[in-house]
């Protein structure tokens, strides 16, 4: 059977590669033809092609005499082709001259065939036993269907109402969690789950202003979901709805490219994830991806957070955090850093850094509507990983936690060495204590002993592919390892949040190969150099890029190695998988959904608190009903920018779209 889908590739991947979006209903197809037996009653069948074509000729001679009827009394000689149409239900026979069918019959199926995106696409990963397909044994037509798992949590209380899941805004600053039990149900015996103990509340910043609210579930004891990220174990998971997504696959688009991009050896972690269909209390929910919650613990994002343990006086286990300052840091770039003091309990640590005189709006040249409507480029910092010394919501530079301090002051010193470097060419250094000192390195080698240049040439390829118009704002991770065993360096970690991505966001850049103008907006009214790198108002891309050697030794060389194993012709056969298979479940979905909220009806401010804004999207990803152009987009989009970033970074490999 695998060498049947291995085949089946190979015929799939050129129509999707070639931009002719969704594989269309199978009319003619000559493979298909040849496993039909030609039609007794073809007579016209016996000669060769150009017979064929003489026939033809006749026939359209013969028609072009009079009418059909006056020929032959509405009967002329129809001339069958030899291959079947077919539409979703049927199978025919048509006449090369008028548009007679003969031989009309419902198809007659083989049986379902269960496979997975893993087998399409040769990659193991993806091994979720969650598509299938049958055919027909006359016409060889192919009905394609989803068979997502199901994804069901059921409250413990009955007469729970689903406010929890609905009613949360964007800047609430609890979110209510709700108890209850988590089965997965449509999967395989080896991956099914029945009344796990866990919670769910809803996730997320500003998409949980969106009515189609990300979710987070933390079982009780932890459990292997659905084989992702390798089948191991956690309590927490996440449910990603892409809502303002109406392809529903910029989640997953992004993921795996990082996947693609992020080399095996690497200290980056990211997230794997797998669609899912969603139940709350038995009402369905919508079509999510279910990802690894992006926590540090062993087999997620990898940094230690070394535990001193004891025993008690009964000699019983006890484990104690380290709290000084030799621990694993992993922190977010974030905007909504200033709300987490609001939290409470739930909030976590912050803190800022200052871009001093180095950040000059006008010499940076910034293309982002933060920057150039007043909110600055972002400098404040949310810890997700634990700080152990301090409240567990010491806020914005707290002073009483040596930990945030020195995480802080780190930041501070490793951004003036990296902008000394990329602005002054000066080569600086840093030393025990935090402080930038001169040093008899050089630039590139004070760069390569402070930063984790792989991790940021994976981070600077992923960022430069989707060109996420937030990338400056939030959802930018780095981490920094101080304990013995560390390398002390900042590294890129953690690639996160793509909804906005792949051109989805208006006013941002929609011509991934050419200069584009703004109309205002997230642009400010400027015009966009598709590359961006080195203007986004994210400052660690923007500063590394314009580093030589970084660019030359490290982001070319990954760009190559992301090429050579075909991350982006996977992407766009995920794209075309997407689309032949999971019909059902966008139908479904957004009739559960009906808008994505992100579109130019709705009113309101995009701060407003409700995160609900005054159209964020641009066409044709703004209505939920145009989504099978928004699809074909996606593939345009991506197979534009790919060529353009091979043009850039590349050796100057044929255009991915013919690559096949
Ligand atoms: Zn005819
Ligand atoms: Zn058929």
């Amino acid at each position: 059977m695998k060498r049947v889908f291995k085949k089946l590739i190979f015929a799939t991947i050129p129509f999707l590669l070639v931009g002719c979006g969704p594989t269309p209903t199978v009319t003619s197809d000559d493979k298909k033809a040849e496993q039909v037996d030609t039609n007794p009653d073809n007579n016209n069948n016996n000669g060769s092609a150009e017979e064929n074509n003489n026939n033809n000729e006749n026939n359209n001679n013969n028609n072009n005499n009079g009418s059909d009827e006056e020929n032959n009394n509405g009967a002329h000689n129809h001339e069958w082709n030899n291959t079947y149409e077919s539409d979703e239900n049927n199978h025919w026979f048509k006449c090369k001259t008028c548009n007679e069918k003969k031989d009309e019959a419902a198809h007659d199926f083989n049986e379902w065939e269960v496979t997975n995106l893993g087998t399409l696409l040769n990659d193991s990963r993806y091994n979720v036993n969650n598509i299938k397909k049958r055919k027909c044994k006359v016409c060889g037509y192919e009905e394609k269907a989803s068979i997502l798992p199901e994804i069901r949590f059921t409250f413990d209380k009955n007469d729970t109402n689903k406010d929890f899941a609905t009613k949360a805004r964007s800047t609430d600053k609890t979110r209510p969690s709700v108890s209850g039990k988590i089965s997965v149900t449509n999967v395989g015996e080896d991956m099914a789950i029945t009344d796990a103990v866990a919670t769910m509340k809803v996730r997320g910043n500003q998409t949980a202003g969106f009515d189609k609210k990300g979710l987070q579930i933390k079982f009780d004891k932890k459990q292997s979901m659905l084989g992702v990220n390798g089948g191991k174990k956690f309590k927490k998971w996440v449910l990603l709805a892409d809502a303002k997504d109406t392809t529903i696959s910029r989640t997953a688009l992004g993921l795996t490219m990082a996947k693609g991009v992020i080399a095996e050896n690497s200290k980056v972690f990211s997230c794997d994830y797998t669609p899912v269909s969603v139940y709350l209390n038995d009402e369905y929910w919508g079509m999510y991806m279910l990802a690894d919650a992006k926590e540090v613990k062993e087999g997620r994002i990898k940094l230690d957070e070394p535990i001193i343990e004891t025993k008690d006086e009964n000699g019983k286990k006890v484990e104690t955090p380290v709290t000084t300052t030799d621990i694993g840091y992993c922190f977010e770039m974030d905007y909504y850093a200033k709300n987490e003091p609001d939290k409470g309990a739930d909030g976590d640590p912050t803190f800022s850094i200052d871009y001093g005189s180095y950040f000059n709006k006008n010499s940076f040249n910034i293309e982002s509507c933060l920057a150039n409507s007043g909110l600055g480029v972002v400098n404040t910092y949310t810890m997700n990983s634990d700080i152990n010394d301090g409240p567990s919501n010491a806020h914005i530079d707290d002073k009483n936690s040596n930990q945030v301090k020195f995480i802080k002051n780190r930041l501070q010193a490793l951004f003036t060495v990296l902008a000394e470097a990329s602005k002054n060419n000066v080569a600086k250094d840093i030393n025990d204590n935090n402080e930038v000192v001169s040093t008899t390195l050089s630039v590139k080698q004070t760069i390569e002993k402070n930063f984790d240049l792989n991790t940021w040439a994976e981070g600077f390829v992923i960022n430069a592919v989707c060109l996420p118009p937030d990338v400056g704002y939030s959802s930018f991770y780095m981490s920094f390892d101080n304990t013995a065993n560390g390398n002390k360096q900042l590294r890129f970690d953690n690639p996160w949040d793509f909804d906005s991505n792949f051109g989805n966001r208006r006013n941002f850049i929609e011509k991934p190969d050419e200069v584009s103008q703004s109309s205002g907006g997230w642009g400010g009214g400027s015009s966009f150099d598709p590359y961006f790198m080195d203007r986004t108002a994210n400052m660690w891309l923007q500063l590394l890029g314009k580093l030589d050697f970084f660019m030359n030794d490290y982001v070319k060389p990954k760009w190559n190695a992301a090429r050579e194993n075909k991350t982006f012709e996977k992407m766009l056969g995920m794209l075309n998988v997407y689309y032949e298979y999971f019909d059902e479940e966008y139908d479904r979905n957004f009739k559960k959904w009906p808008t994505t909220q992100a579109s130019d009806n709705n009113v309101g401010s995009y701060f407003n608190g409700d995160g609900v804004n005054s159209g964020e999207l641009r066409k044709p990803f703004v209505n939920v009903n145009d989504r099978k152009q928004a699809q074909q987009e996606t593939i345009n989009w991506l197979t534009k920018r790919v060529n353009y970033l091979e043009k850039r970074w590349g050796n100057n490999r044929p255009s991915v779209t013919a690559d096949k």
